[in-house]
């Protein structure tokens, strides 16, 4: 217990010096800057690649030869573990980007969110825990229950993607066509990334909540865009409704402010209000009971026009619950009360129950990795509060964790 104790306090000291740390300016564009931080503080991506778990899912067969993972993985760890004020020149991260993504590579213009995906879904595939694809048959839900059916076609989804990426992020959204004759009712279901919501014109400000009554609004479908009916077996003017089938652990909400206009893209600056907290979305739900609250953690802003423009992060540490804003080398503390601005443009939820559900299953892990990483994060506490009874505080935190964590090794 003893030898535990000076291991444990040993470590704690060393990661004194440890804190976040910025990116140099050097080679990576802002809008890269900003997701890469968004990324780097999703609580659980972090321990993914502080763990080094992303090495047992490497896919070797994939094209890249899994090197995009481990520079990202590389990068999150330097970003977690050198020292407070030095800036980290991710050009390793850059260059595999570069292989990958030729396309993000050399403009500064480029869209933070469509960056997103291209890095979240190279990712994926990286880690893919399917290596062989099997071959889609088209199978005959039809029969079966709204629910059933969606359950189906999520296993039918992991059957070919299934990875950290798709545990984390990915959802499943169904949509319900309804024939406005017969009133038969068909449905399809769709796993979704993020969620592209459209934000109401209006001159005052709108609510998050605002944009996802539009973005789930019941929609006709009529002229040209008729569906065909299967009970009328004949196109037909119908509604669609968009309902969350599966909710994700991590809910990325992209608020649509780049619109494509006949000449060139214009940008919409309405102030989107959103919650930091308790984000309730059971009535996007398909099914009610579910509980669906979320807590945001990061945003990715953009400042500027449509023409030109500079993207930063304010991300909130997944340890301390301090804010921070990230712009490219900089990165200094800010106010909670900061974070919703006109600026906002991808907003980064975490599910409230997930929170609890994951800290609950690693508690459950019995390894001295956990119990060092545990003392790693509450020292990101006081390297930032800097304040001594604070310190106190988390150092009797930190020993009660350990002791009772040993009366548990002896018990067995
Ligand atoms: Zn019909």
């Amino acid at each position: 217990v003893i030898f535990e104790f000076i291991k444990t306090f040993f470590g704690m000291t060393l990661n004194l010096i440890i804190s976040f740390s910025p990116f140099s300016n050097v080679s990576l564009q802002c809008f890269m800057n900003s997701i890469l931080q968004c990324l780097s503080n999703t609580h659980d991506l972090r321990d993914y690649c502080l763990r080094n778990t992303h090495r047992t899912d490497l896919n070797n067969n994939s094209r890249a030869k899994a090197a995009l993972m481990e520079e990202f993985a590389k990068l999150t760890q330097t970003l977690w573990t050198s020292a407070s004020s030095e800036a980290i020149s991710p050009s390793d991260f850059k260059m595999q980007i570069q292989k990958y993504a030729p396309r993000f590579v050399g403009y500064n213009q480029q869209d933070a969110q469509e960056f997103l995906r291209f890095l979240l879904d190279g990712l994926h595939n990286e880690v893919n825990r399917v290596t062989v694809k099997p071959r889609s048959l088209m199978e005959d839900f039809e029969h079966l229950s709204d629910d059933e059916k969606g359950k189906r076609m999520w296993n039918k989804y992991l059957e070919s993607e299934d990875s950290k990426v798709v545990d984390l992020f990915v959802g499943q959204l169904k949509s319900t066509l309804t024939c406005s004759e017969c009133g038969f009712c068909s449905t399809v279901f769709d796993p979704f990334w993020d969620l592209s919501l459209p934000i109401a014109k209006t001159s005052g400000e709108v609510s998050l909540i605002d944009c996802l009554r539009l973005f789930t609004k019941e929609d006709v479908l009529d002229g040209n865009e008729r569906p065909t009916c299967h009970r009328c077996k004949t196109r037909r003017k119908c509604t669609k409704k968009f309902t969350i089938q599966k909710f994700p652990k991590i809910l990325v909400l992209h608020l649509k402010r780049f619109s494509e206009c006949r000449v060139r893209t214009s940008k919409l600056s309405t102030f989107v209000n959103f919650p930091l907290k308790e984000l309730d979305l059971r009535e996007f739900a398909s099914d009610n009971s579910v509980n669906a609250v979320y807590n945001l953690y990061a945003v990715s802003n953009h400042t500027g026009t449509s023409l030109g423009g500079h993207y930063t992060a304010y991300c909130r540490n997944p340890c301390t619950g301090e804010w921070y804003t990230y712009n490219d080398s900089r990165v200094s503390p800010m106010s909670s009360s900061q974070v919703r601005s006109s600026d906002a443009y991808v907003l980064f939820y975490e599910s409230v129950s997930t929170f609890f559900f994951l800290h609950h299953e690693s508690s459950k892990e019995d390894d001295s990795n956990i119990t060092a990483e545990r003392v790693t994060t509450n020292i990101f506490l006081f390297s930032d509060q800097q304040s001594l009874f604070f310190l106190l505080w988390k150092v009797i935190e930190v020993v009660s964790c350990i002791i009772s964590l040993q009366l548990e090794q002896i018990g067995k």
